[in-house]
């Protein structure tokens, strides 16, 4: 078996050692679409123990230009069937398990808790919510991947870590379904899919093997098209619904103000998104809700800018 794994046991970081760690691991790989099949593909090659594989729908045509494991023969079969015995066929060592049913809250806990690791490579807010929650209950490690067209972004969380934010840090208001464009409706590149599920292996790997995940509290992007990457670093956010500690009843920030004065420029940051103060006047800016401007504010205050405050309340609170 040890042949089996000669090329990456030389890779930098991998030892017997961490090869057996590999070995070990159980993983949850949550949607067989674009991103769970070459991901599934590289974590069954890298030999991880016990692989389960959840996904409801059956193999269309569409799929097949990206869902690289499956082929015209599979149409009308279920996803995470055909991709399961795949990978028993590449990897003869390791366990896998095809879930044809869909991920509901009433069992999305009990199931989780049994892997060390999520990976999700879902299409919707719904069920990637769902998803993180039951991992941060659960305090299960969870890759989140999502694409469209040319680009894709990427988001890992480790639970343990108690100063790790979370996705709710990032949404503090749960995006409505359908504000953004899913795979069916904005398109999608077969090699968007084959370089995000690669990269969500890898991080994947590097968590299984204890190696420090530099994605953590990050949202990595990349655009194909133009070949760039950005790296936008979130913080806790004690507004979060999910980790946050109701920090907004109790308690007025440092960073918030109640009211306008002439003491300040006043900037909205629905029209000016990306605002960068200059160091010789105070702002006080604000948003619909003071959210969003609360957590900018924030991440301006950790860059050194300490002129700047946030509208309690945004907006909203002036009408
Ligand atoms: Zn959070």
């Amino acid at each position: 078996m040890n042949e089996f794994y000669q090329r990456q046991l030389k890779a930098y970081g991998m030892t017997p050692e961490n090869q057996k760690k590999i070995e070990k691991s159980r993983v949850l790989i949550i949607g067989a679409g674009g991103l769970g099949n070459p991901c599934a593909l590289y974590l069954a090659g890298a030999g991880v123990g016990h692989i389960s594989i959840l996904d409801f729908d059956t193999v269309s045509i569409s799929n097949l230009h990206r869902q690289i494991a499956f082929t015209a023969n599979d149409i009308g079969k279920f996803k995470s069937d055909v991709l399961a015995n795949r990978l028993r066929e590449l990897n003869p060592y390791i366990e896998v398990h095809s879930l044809n049913f869909t991920l509901k809250e009433s069992h999305a806990k009990g199931l989780i808790s049994q892997y060390d690791l999520v990976v999700d490579g879902t299409d919707n807010f719904t069920t990637k919510f769902l998803i993180h929650s039951a991992c941060f209950e659960t305090k299960t490690k969870l890759i989140q991947g999502s694409i469209s067209a040319w680009e894709g972004i990427i988001h890992y969380f480790d639970f343990m870590d108690d100063q790790s934010p979370c996705l709710g840090c990032l949404y503090p208001k749960r995006p409505e379904e359908g504000c953004v464009q899913n795979c069916a409706e904005a398109g999608v590149m077969g090699p968007t899919a084959g370089v995000f599920g690669s990269m969500m292996a890898s991080v994947a790997l590097k968590t299984l093997i204890g190696m420090k995940n530099s994605t953590q509290g990050v949202s990595y992007t990349f655009d194909l098209l133009s070949f760039k990457s950005q790296q936008f670093k979130f913080n806790k956010n004690l507004l979060c619904p999910q980790c946050g500690t109701g920090f907004e009843d109790k308690l007025d920030h440092p960073y918030e103000l109640n009211e306008i004065s002439d003491e300040f420029e006043l900037v909205d940051l629905r029209v000016n998104p990306h605002f960068i103060p200059v160091p010789s006047k105070k702002f006080l800016l604000f948003c619909h809700r003071g959210v969003t401007s609360l957590n900018y504010v924030s991440m301006l205050r950790d860059q050194g800018h300490q002129n700047v405050w946030s509208l309690k309340g945004g907006a909203s609170s002036l009408t």
